[in-house]
């Protein structure tokens, strides 16, 4: 559990701001009880269920001092926000399953590689590795900040629902096209992903029931949810993944 003065903070920053902050449990009923979400910072999420741990793209810039060990660890991509050694390896028991696309690989150790499409159930959880990757925007003409084939996101079934991780990605017709998504992860920054439109775009194409808009730094969430204000059906869940900054 975390420090009584962390969640005295965290009620505090709620009133000020209307936000949770950072480090502060949602739920979302599922079978068997609730699957517990808590923002960590930019692309990195804890989800728990019962007793399964698993963290999405840990990064050590983000305040895991009260973090409990992993059972499940997702890595989506190469880029330091989402491969981070260091802070696997603080996360990580003998048990823990570490799950990796191809181009992370040979920078851990015991790890189960992933491509996207790919299908297998780790740790109690059924994890498909999914497509992320941008259309154009790239660091240079002609390039791509994440290619298509090289990173994961995830589609996690957890107690019954199906949980969308999209990693760093645009619009990409694969997103569009998912069903039956309980919870999704939706980034929006320029120039790496994509504008809070595009983001709300997608999210009207494959419908949700919440949508936590992560990886966002910079951008301006108002324009996301008003994108989706007519959307009555969709819960946009707004939090704070930068706590302090
Ligand atoms: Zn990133």
């Amino acid at each position: 559990m975390r420090p009584k003065a962390a969640c005295a903070l965290g009620a505090a920053l709620f009133l000020m701001t209307g936000l949770l902050s950072a480090g502060t449990a949602d739920t979302v009923a599922a079978e068997g009880g609730n699957i517990r979400i808590t923002p960590i910072l930019h692309g990195s999420v804890q989800v728990e269920y019962g007793d399964t741990v698993i963290y999405v793209d840990p990064w050590s810039r983000g305040d895991y001092s009260d973090a409990p060990e992993a059972d499940l660890i997702l890595v989506t991509d190469i880029h330091g926000d989402h491969l981070d050694i260091e802070m696997i390896a603080k996360l990580r028991q003998d048990s823990t399953v570490l799950v990796v696309p191809a181009a992370a690989a040979d920078q851990v150790e015991g790890e189960i590689v992933m491509g996207n499409g790919e299908t297998q159930e780790l740790a109690g959880i059924r994890i498909e590795a999914f497509p992320m990757y941008n259309l154009e925007r790239g660091p240079e003409e002609g390039g791509l900040f994440h290619e298509k084939g090289r990173g994961n996101g995830y589609v996690l079934t957890v107690g019954g629902r199906r949980l969308y991780l999209a990693g760093d990605t645009a619009c990409i017709s694969e997103m569009r096209q998912l069903t039956d998504i309980a919870v999704a992860f939706v980034p929006m920054n320029l120039p790496y992903t994509m504008t809070p439109s595009e983001a709300a775009e997608c999210v009207k194409a494959f419908q949700p029931k919440i949508v936590y808009p992560y990886h966002y730094r910079g951008s301006d969430l108002g324009e996301f949810s008003t994108a989706l204000e007519d959307d009555s059906e969709i819960e946009v869940r707004i939090r704070e993944w930068y706590p302090g900054s």
